[in-house]
C-alpha cells in the first residue's frame, strides 16, 4: 500500500540536497506542479536554485518552503542511512523527513487533490520553493520576493510548511516572529603598563558603566503576541593574555530578539545615545537579519485553525517565538504569513523523523486550508 504523500517524501529524501545543491528536488516538484497546469518560473540566483509556480488569477494563496537540508553530521549516529528513506514503526527517518521535506510532499500531493476537486478554483494557487533556507538565505526566498515585489505580483495569504508542531501535530503555528538585530561594538581606550595606569586609558574599566545599562534596560514590554524584547551579549574580548598590560580595546557584540513594538532604529539610537552618555570612543557595526512579523486573526489565521481543528481535534497556539524563518521576507510583500508544519523534536538532529500519519493528516490540513481561501 503505498501513499502518495509519504512516496514523494522518500522520493525527496533520497536526493541529497545539502544547501545550496538542490539534487534535482525542485525538477521533481515542477514536475508534478506542471501536470496540474501550474504555470512554472525557475528563478535561479548565483548557486541557489528557486521556483514560483501558479494556477489560476485573483487572490493568491502561496505555499513555500525550503529542498535543501543540514548535512548529516556524524554517520556513525544514524540508525540507517540519512539520505536512504526508511519506514519504522510509523515513522518516516531521513535528513529533511521534519525540515521540511515531508511538508513539500504534503503540499505538492494537497495541491494535487484540490486541483482534482475544484479545477475551476476562484483564486490563484501559488508555490514559492527556494533551495537556500538553511545557510546563507541569500540568493533564495529574499531574491524570490524582491522580484515579484518589482512587478507588484500579489499575494495575499503565505503558509510556510516549517515544521511549527511541539508535542502534537497543530499543537502549535507561527503567526509571526521576532526581528534579529546584531551590534558590533569596539570600545577603544590606551594600551599600557598595568603598574603606570595614569599613562594608560582601560577600556574594560571604561565600559562597565556602559554594560551595566545596556543589561539593565528594559527595551519592551513586548505585546499580546510577542514576549518583550531581548538583548544579550554573545561574546565580549578584550586583553593580550598578560597580566601586564592594560589593553588598548574591548571588542563586544551582542544581539536583540526584538518585538513589533519596535523598530531597529529606535534600538540602534538608543544604544548610540547611552555610548554618547558614557563618554565612549567606539565603533560599531549593525547587521539586521530579519524584521519582526505578525499575523494577527484573518482569514488565513482563521482557515489555519479550522483546518487543524477539524483534523487533529485541537485548537492550535499561535506563537512568534524561535528563530527566523523565510516568513520574514515573504510578509515584506504584504501577505498574511503562517507557519505550520509537523512535530520539530528531530530537526537538524541526527535519526530525522517524521510522524507517516502527520503527514497524511497535514496534506488534508493543507487541502483544507485551500478550499477556504480560494476554492
Ligand atoms: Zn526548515
Amino acid at each position: 500500500m503505498t501513499c502518495p504523500v509519504i512516496d514523494l517524501a522518500q522520493q525527496l529524501i533520497k536526493r541529497p540536497s545539502v544547501s545550496p545543491d538542490d539534487q534535482g528536488c525542485q525538477e521533481l516538484l515542477i514536475q508534478r506542479l506542471q501536470n496540474i497546469g501550474f504555470t512554472i518560473e525557475r528563478m535561479p540566483f548565483g548557486d541557489t536554485l528557486n521556483f514560483w509556480a501558479y494556477r489560476g488569477t485573483g487572490e493568491t494563496f502561496a505555499l513555500a518552503g525550503h529542498t535543501d537540508v543540514v548535512p548529516a553530521g556524524d554517520i556513525s549516529q544514524w540508525q540507517t542511512a540519512p539520505f536512504e528513506p526508511t519506514l519504522r514503526d510509523g515513522m518516516l527517518y531521513g535528513r529533511g523527513a521534519a525540515d521540511m521535506k515531508g511538508s513539500l510532499a504534503a503540499m505538492v500531493v494537497a495541491a494535487e487533490r484540490f486541483v482534482r476537486a475544484y479545477p475551476a478554483h476562484k483564486g490563484r494557487l501559488a508555490f514559492l520553493i527556494t533551495s537556500d533556507e538553511e545557510a546563507k538565505a541569500t540568493n533564495g526566498t529574499v531574491q524570490v520576493v524582491e522580484t515579484l515585489m518589482s512587478r507588484h505580483e500579489r499575494l495575499d495569504y503565505c503558509l510556510v510548511g516549517e515544521p511549527s508542531s511541539q508535542q502534537h501535530l497543530g499543537d502549535m503555528i507561527k503567526n509571526g516572529r521576532r526581528g534579529s538585530l546584531t551590534a558590533n561594538l569596539t570600545i577603544f581606550g590606551t594600551q599600557g603598563h598595568v603598574a603606570y595606569p595614569q599613562l594608560a586609558d582601560n577600556p574594560i574599566h571604561r565600559s562597565l558603566p556602559f554594560l551595566h545599562d545596556l543589561v539593565n534596560t528594559t527595551w519592551d514590554n513586548g505585546n499580546q503576541f510577542f514576549p518583550a524584547t531581548s538583548m544579550q551579549i554573545a561574546n565580549i574580548q578584550a586583553g593580550t593574555g598578560s597580566n601586564n598590560i592594560i589593553p588598548g580595546k574591548l571588542w563586544m557584540q551582542f544581539n536583540f530578539r526584538f518585538s513589533t513594538e519596535l523598530t531597529d532604529a529606535e534600538i540602534r539610537q538608543q544604544v548610540e545615545a547611552m555610548l554618547k552618555k558614557h563618554n565612549l570612543k567606539y565603533e560599531l557595526d549593525w547587521w539586521l537579519s530579519g524584521q519582526p512579523f505578525l499575523t494577527c486573526k484573518g482569514a488565513l489565521v482563521d482557515a489555519v485553525v479550522d483546518s487543524v481543528t477539524h483534523y487533529c481535534g485541537r485548537t492550535p497556539e499561535l506563537s512568534t517565538g524561535g528563530g527566523t524563518s523565510d516568513g520574514r521576507f515573504i510578509a515584506r510583500m504584504g501577505a498574511q504569513v503562517v507557519e505550520l508544519g509537523p512535530i520539530n523534536a528531530t530537526i537538524h538532529k541526527t535519526n530525522e523523523c517524521v510522524n507517516v500519519a502527520d503527514l497524511q493528516a497535514l496534506s488534508l490540513i493543507y487541502q483544507r486550508i485551500m478550499e477556504q481561501l480560494i476554492k
